[in-house]
C-alpha cells in the first residue's frame, strides 16, 4: 500500500503521461501510477545499486517490465531532453533536489511538469525554481507518521508566482495562503526550535562570561605569584 505522501505526489501527475521518478528506490510510485492507470510509461532512476536492484525487483514482481525502465545513474542523467512529460524527485533533502535540478539543467525542456517533494529545506527548491524561471503552480503540505512533508509542483513559462518574496520562498506561496493545520503546526514547531537556538546561544554567552572571568582570575593569580 502506497504511503499517503506518495499518493499525494501521484495526484499531481498529468494523466496519460510518461514520467521519470528520480531516486525511485523501490519504484513503488511508478508501479502504483501504472497499476492505477494514471500514466502510460515510466523511467525509474537510481544512483545507488541497492535501491536500483529493489526497483528492478518491484517492477518484475508487478509484471511491468515493458512499461517501467529502471536506469542506474546520477540524477537527471538517466533521461534525455524531452523524453518525459513529468519528472518526480521525492523523499530527499531540498539541497539534494536543488543539486539534481541544477546538474541536470541540460536534460530539462520547457514542457515537463516537475513534482518535487523535499523532506527538509524546501526553500532551497523554491529559490532554485524561481531563479531558473520555473513557476510554482501548486503546493501541498501533509503529515504522516509524525513527519511533515511538502510537495511543490512547477511548470515552465506560466507567469504565475514569479519573483517570490523571501517569506514565499521559505513557507511556500500556496501554503502560506492556505494556512492549513499542518502548516500552522510546522511553523509553530519551527518557531519553537528557533527560540531554543536563541536560548542556547544565550547560554553560550554566559559560558563565555564565565571563561572570561576564569582568564582574568588566572592572570591575577599569576601576577600575585610573580610578586
Ligand atoms: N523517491 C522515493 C520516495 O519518495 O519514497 C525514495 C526516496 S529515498 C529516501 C531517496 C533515494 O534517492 C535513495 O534510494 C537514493 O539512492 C536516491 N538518490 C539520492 N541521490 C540521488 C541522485 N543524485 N540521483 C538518483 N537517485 C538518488
Amino acid at each position: 500500500n502506497l504511503s499517503k505522501r506518495l499518493k499525494k505526489v501521484a495526484s499531481y501527475i498529468p494523466r496519460n503521461s510518461k514520467i521519470a521518478d528520480i531516486g525511485s528506490d523501490h519504484a513503488y510510485l511508478p508501479c502504483y501510477a501504472l497499476q492505477n492507470g494514471l500514466i502510460n510509461e515510466a523511467i525509474a532512476g537510481e544512483v545507488n545499486e541497492g535501491p536500483y536492484l529493489s526497483a528492478v525487483h518491484t517492477v518484475e514482481e508487478c509484471q511491468l517490465s515493458t512499461l517501467v525502465q529502471c536506469r542506474l545513474g546520477n540524477g537527471l542523467s538517466v533521461i534525455s531532453k524531452g523524453e518525459v512529460d513529468c519528472i518526480i524527485i521525492a523523499g530527499m533533502g531540498g539541497e539534494l533536489i536543488k543539486q539534481i535540478l541544477e546538474n541536470g539543467k541540460s536534460q530539462l525542456s520547457t514542457k515537463e511538469r516537475l513534482i518535487l517533494q523535499p523532506n527538509v529545506a524546501s526553500d532551497r527548491v523554491r529559490t532554485w525554481l524561481d531563479t531558473n524561471d520555473w513557476s510554482i503552480i501548486d503546493e501541498s503540505i501533509l503529515e504522516e507518521d509524525q513527519h511533515i512533508y511538502e510537495i511543490i509542483v512547477a511548470e515552465k513559462s506560466k507567469e504565475i508566482h514569479q519573483n517570490l518574496s523571501d517569506i514565499e520562498r521559505l513557507m511556500g506561496p500556496y501554503l502560506i495562503k492556505e494556512k492549513n493545520d499542518v502548516f500552522i503546526k510546522k511553523w509553530a514547531h519551527e518557531a519553537d526550535k528557533m527560540r531554543k537556538i536563541i536560548e542556547s546561544l544565550k547560554e553560550t554567552t554566559q559560558t563565555e562570561n564565565i571563561l572570561n572571568k576564569i582568564e582574568l582570575f588566572c592572570e591575577r593569580e599569576n601576577q600575585i605569584r610573580r610578586q
